[in-house]
């Protein structure tokens, strides 16, 4: 008992915490306990170690602590990656041998075809260019997608390279390059997730996911076969473990027993459980540690289908959320775009150096309605400011909901998107709202 609850503990602390600190600050979960953690765990504890530090060495613990997590988070080093790439050989090293035996034919194979497809998709997540935006990429990035006028207007650049940015691309701090459709940055696999390698990172969660769930499940059933040839009233599943036989029962004692239905009682189950995991400590500990932490793993995975079915990346929804809170005060206004919205886009682009118009066609089935921008005092814009696109009235938008995601063509088709490069979608005969596989107007997040 004592071995299993120390090792679950530990191993539950390590799963929730990685699922706080990775997920704490998505907008998808504000106002709930994990993004209180969050701000517990990462602001409110390290400021009150700073405050400590402070007092007793005047800070100079602290400095050297941010001058390392500083490394740790905003520099590009493999360390996560070989910490995943540790776990990943240590674990199959400890409990592939203990378990082979056990495996029949079918499993051998599962084992080894889902031990060895991690390793492949690790490696091309981390060695494929993420679709970084260079003066030579620039066109290809700006044929990808149309601006939104909402998140990505023509003519912007980016504030470190001076690059033009091609809509939904975004900066990354930490390999310092411009990267198209940027996900996010991702420290498990030392790269950024974008437009040239978002589905080898898709297909790592899901080979992963799928290694730890069935590793977990296969490696439990060999340990509680192996207590159920000591104890042969236990069962894996405790309602059908039976009472009154030690180590010594007989199969007639099994059967008065299952005869008797005297459930085990829940700490005896676990006592015997534990001494499953005592004898088979390698193979028992991985096997938790699979179990444990697959629900984390289907959860980024889930995380990431969910980004996919609102066709949003990580980085779009958390400045839709932004957009959100200004819109809840009222700041947000809108107006149609006007038909002659192509100069503005060209200009950007023949500014750019990049003068073959056709090219800069997009192969996008849509392109934005309307424009969006933001009051800095509430009050619309004036109706003829030429600064800004669109024609007409402006109008308050006051709900998310009321706003189109240019780039949501449904679930599939945003698959199409991520998984075939440069798919050409179908965008002929049909005006652009007929186009789409749905409803235009979509719940971006809450
Ligand atoms: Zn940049
Ligand atoms: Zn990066």
């Amino acid at each position: 008992m004592g071995v299993l609850a120390k090792i679950a503990g530990i191993v539950l602390a390590i799963s929730l915490m990685t699922f706080i600190i990775f997920f704490g600050r998505l907008p998808i979960f504000r106002r709930t306990p994990i993004a209180w953690l969050y701000s517990f765990f990462v602001v409110r504890v390290p400021s009150a170690v700073l405050a400590v530090d402070k007092r007793l060495t005047g800070g100079r613990c602290s400095t050297s602590l941010r001058r390392f997590g500083s490394f740790m988070m905003n520099d590009k080093h493999p360390t996560v990656v070989i910490f995943f790439l540790v776990l990943l050989v240590g674990s199959e090293y400890m409990a592939v041998p203990s378990a082979w035996p056990f495996l029949s034919g079918m499993q051998r194979f599962s084992v080894v075809t889902l031990c060895t497809l991690p390793y492949v998709f690790l490696y091309l997540a981390t060695y494929s260019d993420p679709g970084t935006v260079s003066t030579g990429s620039l066109k290809y990035h700006m044929s990808l997608y149309p601006y939104d006028y909402a998140l990505f207007h023509p003519g912007a650049r980016c504030y470190t390279c001076r690059m033009l940015k091609p809509p939904r691309s975004k900066h990354c701090p930490i390999c310092k390059r411009c990267i198209g459709r940027l996900d996010h940055h991702c420290i498990f696999i030392n790269n950024c997730v974008g437009v040239g390698n978002h589905h080898w990172f898709l297909l790592l969660l899901l080979s992963t996911a799928l290694l730890t769930t069935y590793g977990g499940l296969t490696g439990i059933q060999i340990l509680g076969g192996r207590v159920v040839e000591r104890y042969p009233t236990w069962s894996l599943l405790p309602w059908r473990a039976y009472e009154g036989v030690g180590s010594n029962s007989t199969l007639a004692g099994t059967l008065l027993a299952a005869a008797a239905s005297r459930r085990m009682k829940f700490d005896t189950w676990l006592m015997y459980l534990s001494w499953g995991m005592k004898n088979f400590v390698h193979l028992g500990s991985v096997s938790l540690l699979g179990i444990l932490i697959s629900p984390l793993v289907w959860g980024l995975l889930a995380f990431n289908l969910w980004n996919i079915w609102t066709g949003q990346t990580t980085n779009e929804s958390l400045k839709w959320s932004d957009w959100k809170y200004d819109m809840d005060d009222g700041l947000v206004y809108r107006r149609r775009m006007s038909h002659e919205r192509r100069p503005a886009v060209m200009a950007a682009i023949s500014e750019a150096g990049v003068t073959d118009i056709l090219a800069c066609s997009t192969r996008w089935p849509a392109e934005a309605e309307y424009v969006l921008v933001r009051s800095e005092d509430g009050n619309p814009p004036a109706r003829d400011r030429q600064d800004l696109p669109g024609v007409g009235e402006w109008e308050r938008v006051w709900k998310l909901r009321d706003v189109e995601n240019l780039y949501d063509l449904g679930f599939l088709n945003n698959l199409r998107d991520i998984f075939i490069p440069n798919y050409q979608f179908n965008t002929t005969g049909l005006p652009p709202a007929e186009r789409r596989g749905r409803p235009r107007r979509r719940v971006l997040g809450k």
